[in-house]
C-alpha cells in the first residue's frame, strides 16, 4: 500500500494527515505527520483559578477518593469536578509506524445484518478493552492511580454498551493490571471499583 493509500484509510478513521517534504523525511525519518480528536479526559485544571492542581487523596463517607489541592488558591475538589476536555491528538509517524497505524484502522467488512454490525462492534468493544488494560500496565509512577481511575471510568462506560466481560471479571483485570504497574493492591482496587461503577452508571 503506498503512502497516499495509508493516508486516505487514516483520513477516513478521523486522522487529519499530512505528508512531510523529501527533506524533511530524509532528516527525521518521519513520512507523515497529523492530529485527531481524542478522548473525553479530566484536565488537571483548577476550577476556581486555572492554575495546575496537586493530586491529594480525600476521605469521603470512610473512604479513599482521588482529589485534588490547588497550591494557587487553596481550593480543594474531587477528581469528578475537574473540568473535562476532549484533546486533540498529535502524531508523526515513519514509515513503520505509519503501517502499523493502518494495520490498527484495517476497515472490517461492512455490516451485511444487524447481527454482524452487532459481532463487529463487540470486537472494536473487546480491543477497547485490552487497550485500556494496557494503559494502566504501562502507567508512569506518577500517573499510576490517576490513569487507572480514568481507564476504570472508560471500562465501565464501554461495559454499559458492550457485553464484552461481566463487571467482576474486568474489576479483577483492572486490579492485576495496576498491581503489575506497582500500585498497591488495596488502593487499586477501590480506585478501579470506584471507577468502573461510574463509568457502568454513566456518572459524571
Ligand atoms: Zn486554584
Amino acid at each position: 500500500m503506498g503512502l497516499k493509500e495509508q493516508i486516505a484509510l487514516l483520513e477516513a478513521s478521523g486522522w487529519h494527515i499530512a505528508p512531510f517534504a523529501p527533506d524533511l523525511q530524509a532528516a527525521t525519518g518521519l513520512v507523515a505527520g497529523g492530529w485527531r480528536e481524542g478522548w473525553d479526559e479530566p484536565v488537571w485544571r483548577c476550577p476556581e483559578c486555572g492554575a495546575s492542581p496537586d493530586p491529594a487523596l480525600w476521605e469521603v463517607e470512610g473512604r479513599a477518593v482521588q482529589g485534588w489541592a490547588c497550591p494557587a488558591c487553596g481550593a480543594l475538589g474531587l477528581e469528578e469536578h475537574l473540568p473535562r476536555e476532549r484533546r486533540v491528538i498529535h502524531r508523526a509517524w515513519t514509515a513503520e509506524e505509519l503501517a502499523q497505524e493502518v494495520e490498527r484502522y484495517r476497515p472490517r467488512p461492512v455490516a451485511r445484518s444487524l447481527g454482524e454490525e452487532v459481532r463487529r462492534k463487540e470486537a472494536w468493544a473487546r480491543e477497547r478493552l485490552e487497550a485500556l488494560l494496557e494503559e494502566v500496565k504501562s502507567a508512569p509512577s506518577g500517573a499510576r492511580n490517576n490513569t487507572l481511575a480514568s481507564a476504570a471510568y472508560r471500562a465501565g462506560a464501554l461495559l454499559r454498551r458492550y457485553p464484552v466481560g461481566g463487571l467482576e471479571g474486568v474489576l479483577e483485570r483492572l486490579v492485576e493490571a495496576a498491581v503489575a504497574a506497582g500500585l498497591p493492591r488495596a488502593e487499586a482496587r477501590s480506585t478501579a471499583e470506584r471507577g468502573l461503577k461510574k463509568g457502568f452508571e454513566g456518572g459524571a
